[in-house]
């Protein structure tokens, strides 16, 4: 049977943690009781240090029922980083992790069905909203866009999936191989490979309490996920050098063109040809520098190069 662990980051949430707690404890006996997961089954709560009562409360549940456990950071540290901070320190005492928000804006009856693709041998399940009714119209224009761009560059990323997934403890175990301190969990998740499989639900609004993220934190996020998972940026320097250099080119033809036909000022063709070769030359240069630093970047992040499913050898 599945020993199942629930991974739950939580900063400055003593407004919805109870309450939280309570329906995770509900789900989570029932599905003791149906027998999909083991009785040492856990919801681990991680607290980001929280400034209000969250870790009292963590505190209290934990004194009510073992069943509930806690682990507590000494300072704010993200929500990427408590989340992985959850997955490192639990992967070993499980057999898969479900990571999911404290607000429960993420369907928990949906467990179910992750347990079930995870036991049809999926290393990853991933939860996906169907709809996006619940954000306003700025949130899903510009997730659309987000989704689109990243895409565009590179990035292997599921649309409309968030840090709502169930990881298998040997994916988590491969995922500890990524040392990069920039995390862009949903956007790593996926280069650890293995079978997967996705789930949906309809994304609720928020109970109690505000997002934790405000404006400034998902621009910031939305950066990290591109500069953290693509190099194409950079590259695109150098292709706009190039095209600006070819258009210096073309100017020089045009500005002979005019000069022989005598109907230039004097100076201006050496001028305005000069101005559009050295732009170009100058943002060439840059992308050159920018190649390299960009895998200067790649080989600082020391990603695994491959991951080792099976080995099929003759020792049985
Ligand atoms: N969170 C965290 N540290 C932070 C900010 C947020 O651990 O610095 C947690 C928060 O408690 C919640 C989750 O990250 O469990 C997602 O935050 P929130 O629900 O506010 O984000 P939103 O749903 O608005 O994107
Ligand atoms: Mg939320």
């Amino acid at each position: 049977m599945t020993k199942l662990y629930i991974a739950v980051p939580c900063y400055n949430e003593e407004e919805v943690l109870k309450d939280s707690a309570h329906k995770l404890l509900h789900k989570l006996n029932e599905m003791i009781g149906k027998g999909t997961v083991s009785d040492d089954s856990k919801i681990v709560f991680i607290d980001d240090g929280s400034k209000d009562r969250t870790w009292e409360i963590i505190g209290k549940l934990h004194d009510e029922t073992k069943m509930v456990q806690g682990i507590k950071l000494t300072g704010n540290c993200g929500h990427q980083n408590a989340l992985l901070c959850g997955l490192m320190t639990l992967k070993d005492k499980c057999d898969a992790i479900i990571s999911i928000d404290a607000d429960l804006q993420d369907d928990i009856d949906v467990f179910d069905e992750m347990i079930e693709k995870y036991e049809d041998g999926c290393d990853v399940v991933y939860g996906v909203r169907s709809k996006r009714d619940s954000d306003t119209f700025f949130k899903r224009f510009s997730a659309k866009m987000y989704y689109k761009i990243l895409n565009h560059l590179g990035a292997k990323i599921v649309v409309d999936h968030a840090d709502f997934r169930l990881m298998s403890a040997r994916a988590l175990e491969s995922f500890s191989q990524f040392k990069e301190v920039n995390l862009f969990l949903r956007g790593m998740v996926p280069m650890v490979g293995y079978k997967s499989a996705i789930v949906t639900y309809e994304r609720k609004e928020r109970l109690y309490g505000e997002s934790k993220y405000s404006l400034k934190d998902m621009i910031a996020l939305a950066v990290e996920g591109v500069t953290s998972l693509s190099i194409r940026p950079i590259k695109l320097i150098a292709k706009i050098g190039l095209l600006i250099f070819l258009v210096s080119i073309a100017m020089l033809i045009y500005t002979l063109v005019r000069y022989f036909m005598g109907a230039t000022e004097v100076g201006w063709a050496s001028l305005a040809v000069s101005i559009w070769a050295i732009g170009g030359l100058q943002l060439l240069a840059i992308g050159v520098i920018g190649e390299y630093i960009g895998k200067i970047y790649l080989e600082t992040k020391a990603r695994p190069r491959y991951i080792v499913e099976t080995y099929l050898d003759d020792d049985e």
